[in-house]
């Protein structure tokens, strides 16, 4: 049959228990495990085959298993207090940020991500992006922020992995039909459906939208598997990170431009543009097309209105994740758009222009920066790292001034928390924990739980893995075709007692999944120490185009069947979230062991210490910022090297030297119970100092109180009667850029070699500005010790203007300093442009040292 509709068709429902269908589709369900509970308390086997999806769990469960239930007093009392939890969250008397923000209330921050990892039942993400983003909208939802989720809804997802008798990644798609999972049509105030369209070379492209409930946060998922699109137009989001460039940039523009429309459609008017990594920034050309055109802007005026509204957070520093479009391609696609922003084509290149050794490219990351204000890493280390890489774009200011900050990354507490300790931690940290999960205090706590209790429940938790890996080892086996020996085999592998070590995460290259393989005599046997056995267990995807990360896989593969290695490490195929969940509560030690300073954050390993298993990790991405010596292990030295060799031998000779004197020596040390005290002390001393700040709720209060409120107040200022703010802070730069050719600024600072520290001194400048006013700029003294070449402890003072001008036109300002620290202190006089409406002083790049 050439099929041409599909409807899920459900059972009827018994009257009593109805709501488990209005519960289906709102992911609440997703991070309280009560209200899945529900679900398979009614099938449990067929809860875990759907793989936990509500809906298709519902249209397919036998109609007198609800009846059942229905009639069954434990299940109805289990189903009122869910439903009486969902109500409470859904309808809350106060949340953080109307308390906090009550101005704000009703201003929407619109959040545009090309991938979203809510659950595994929805497998439209790829790795840590996508699992961050789907975490920032559960946090957004918890603290009441009024955020919108925009992206794609991709019928084949990210591909299912599977591994080949020779150990080779192979990868599936499966068509995911849109009315078996938790979405339902997005419909506009008139209760229609919504299309959008955008125009590629020769057509347009139509898009249907999605909506997903996240908790009080709704997502917005665009799909071109419409009419009237060509066949090729139906597939073109048809798959996460599929095709070439020019699917990329197609894709990119119906994200970008696509999205901005789709909520336009929904008469939704965000004041916030977030863009979660470069994908979807072409969201900013749109809304500068849009007020270039019905508010009759200059593509410079427009341009500060949509750069106010818009946050960029940068992923990685590494070029695969950073796209990089030729030229003619961007003709192609954007040739007829250029001239809806009243630019020209060199106006339009130039504003994303990053020159590759294969000539000009257009970069999202460009982009990105040149329209929003306000740009952030993901770690403190890779705050400094994007500040550095991206240093050029703003040529006059220091690297540690260029205005790129950092968010550290965290994680939905209640998604990744096993069951079991959630229940203890609302046991010892309080009813109300889940409110205060961001308070470091509420977690001294954790120290109270019995060694005895909290070992009981990882160990259960560890049991919990192994069965599950057993099942999932047996079915590779009998998908590949492996013989009854080596499938019952797989029934045995894996030791309860053993000390087992997860790694999982995607299979790029730069995380080095094979770095423990580097010496194989020697992690052989430590594997295989009869006292103090170990064991690893891998998962992970490698981008199907990646064919080092895919031997990778191989090599991992083929070292788990190889002689004296069996049983001791496998690798699991198609990891995800549900597995990511067995994982992080199940395995005793988690291991990062990336390429300094590649991982721009990392969360796994976050997700791990929440659940009581310690870190072992290269001190990369999030890992110096959490690291106290106490809560698990750093691996090497905080340094990079020339070459990747040296590096490799060094970080794996750290890494085997802690595992035989520090880790596995800790693990079983037990006392006269069986308990390693030692151990546990990590355990809780992980938990305690990572649960409360790599979290998400404190994420989220971060970006708020960051960016999100200053980039609603900016926006408010420049677009309030017509654009006036923007059309003045834009003729304001002009003329700052035109005039600042003749500034000129020169200083005198002590002319003794010596001070004492305490000691307060005079400091003068002289300006010429020329055509610009006095208060136009800003007069800076800088001051900072010099620490073998690294100037630390940096101090700003802004001078004052005490005369000017005299008859050569000349400002003279002035400052008195105290030496605050001593050692070698070095100074500087600057003067920098200066306005109310910047949103950093350094927007401009503008600066002339004395
Ligand atoms: C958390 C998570 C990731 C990210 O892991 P990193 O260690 O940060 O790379 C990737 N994939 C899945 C399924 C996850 O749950």
């Amino acid at each position: 049959m050439k099929i041409i509709s599909r409807v899920s068709v459900f059972p009827v429902m018994p009257q009593r228990i109805t709501r488990l269908y209005e519960l289906a589709f709102n992911l609440w369900w997703s991070w309280n495990y009560t209200a899945q509970e529900l679900y398979r308390t009614i099938d449990s086997e067929l809860w875990d085959e759907l793989n936990h999806n509500t809906v298709r769990f519902l249209s397919n469960v036998e109609p007198a298993k609800l009846e059942k239930a229905a009639a069954d007093e434990e299940f109805l009392k289990k189903y009122d207090s869910v439903l009486e939890a969902f109500d409470a969250y859904m309808n809350p008397t106060s949340t953080w940020y109307k308390d906090t923000y009550p101005e704000y209330k009703d201003k929407v921050i619109a959040y545009f991500s090309a991938e979203f990892g809510l659950h595994e039942a929805l497998p439209i993400y790829s790795g840590g992006l996508g699992v961050l983003a789907g975490d920032h909208c559960k946090a957004a939802s918890d603290i009441g922020l009024p955020l919108v989720g925009v992206g794609f809804l991709y019928p084949q997802g990210y591909f299912i992995q599977r591994i080949n008798y020779d150990g080779r990644q192979e990868a599936f798609y499966e068509k995911i039909h849109f009315s078996e999972v938790p979405a339902t049509a997005a419909v506009n105030a008139k209760g229609e459906e919504v299309v959008i369209s955008v125009d590629l070379p020769g057509r347009k492209v139509y898009a249907k939208v999605w909506k997903i409930q996240v908790g009080r946060v709704p997502l917005y998922l665009m799909d071109t598997d419409v009419d009237p699109n060509l066949p090729s137009d139906r597939d073109l989001t048809a798959r996460l990170y599929g095709g070439d460039h020019e699917l990329r940039i197609m894709q990119e523009i119906v994200l970008g431009i696509g999205g901005v429309r789709a909520l336009r459609a929904l008469g939704i008017a965000a004041t916030v543009y977030h863009s979660n990594d470069s994908h979807p920034v072409f969201q900013g050309l749109e809304r500068v097309r849009e007020l270039v055109q019905t508010q009759g802007l200059s593509f410079d005026q427009a341009k500060e209105a949509a750069a106010a509204s818009g946050v960029f957070t940068t992923h990685t520093p590494v070029a695969a994740g950073n796209d990089v479009f030729n030229h003619d391609l961007v003709d192609r696609y954007f040739g007829s758009f250029w001239p809806y922003l009243g630019i020209d084509r060199d106006g339009f290149m130039n504003l994303a222009r990053h020159d590759q050794p294969w000539g000009p490219g257009y970069s999202m990351t460009v982009l990105a920066m040149r329209l929003s204000n306000q740009h952030n890493g993901v770690s403190a280390l890779h705050g400094s790292v994007s500040r550095r890489m991206w240093q050029w774009l703003w040529p006059g200011v220091d690297a540690d001034e260029v205005p790129v900050d950092h968010v550290t990354n965290g994680i939905h507490t209640q998604t990744w928390l096993a069951p079991e300790l959630d229940e203890l931690y609302t046991q010892y940290l309080g009813a109300d924990w889940k409110e205060r999960i961001d308070d470091p205090a509420m977690w001294q706590a954790i120290d109270k739980i019995p060694d005895q209790v909290l070992w009981d429940i990882h160990c259960r938790a560890k049991k919990t893995l192994i069965e599950f890996l057993r099942k999932r080892v047996i079915q590779m086996r009998v998908e590949v075709g492996e013989g009854t020996g080596s499938v019952e085999e797989a029934g045995h592998i894996f030791d309860e007692n053993a000390f087992t070590i997860g790694f999982a995460r995607r299979f790029a290259t730069y995380k080095r999944a094979t770095l423990v393989f580097r010496d194989v005599a020697r992690i052989q046997k430590l594997l295989g120490d009869k006292k103090r056995p170990v064991q690893i267990v891998f998962a992970g995807k490698a981008h199907p185009a990646d064919e080092p990360g895919k031997s990778f896989i191989q090599r991992v593969h083929q070292i788990s069947r190889q002689e004296g290695f069996e049983g001791r490490i496998v690798f699991l195929e198609n990891y995800d979230m549900n597995m990511g969940r067995y994982l992080v509560q199940g395995v005793d030690m988690w291991l990062n062991n990336p390429i300094r300073p590649n991982e721009a954050s990392g969360t796994s390993g976050q997700k791990a210490a929440l659940n009581g298993v310690p870190n072992a990790s290269i001190l990369d991405g999030w890992w110096p910022e959490a690291y106290n010596g106490k809560n698990g292990w750093a691996i090497g030295e905080e340094r990079t090297y020339q070459s990747q060799d040296i590096q490799d031998e060094a970080d794996s000779l750290a890494l085997y030297n802690l595992l035989e004197n520090d880790i596995v020596p800790t693990y079983f040390n037990r006392d006269e119970n069986g308990l390693p005290l030692g151990w546990i002390k990590v355990m809780k001393e992980s938990i305690k100092t990572v649960a409360p700040y790599f979290s998400t709720r404190r994420m989220l209060k971060d970006y708020t109180n960051k960016f999100y409120i200053s980039s609603i107040k900016q926006t408010l200022m420049l677009s309030t009667e017509n654009y006036a703010g923007a059309k003045t802070l834009s003729s304001w730069k002009r003329a700052i850029y035109d005039g600042w050719n003749r500034v000129a600024i020169s200083a005198k600072t002590p002319a003794e070699s010596k001070l004492a520290l305490g000691q307060e001194f005079k400091v003068t400048a002289q300006t010429f500005l020329g055509q610009l006013r006095p208060s136009d700029v800003v007069v800076e003294f800088l001051m900072a010790r010099d620490d073998d070449g690294n100037l630390v402890n940096q101090e700003i003072i802004t001078m004052e203007l005490v005369s000017g001008p005299d008859q050569n036109s000349l400002y003279n300002y002035a400052a008195n300093v105290k030496v605050s620290q001593g050692g070698s202190i070095v100074m500087g006089v600057r003067v920098l442009p200066t306005h109310p409406a910047l949103t950093s002083k350094h927007e401009l790049g503008l600066v002339r040292w004395a």
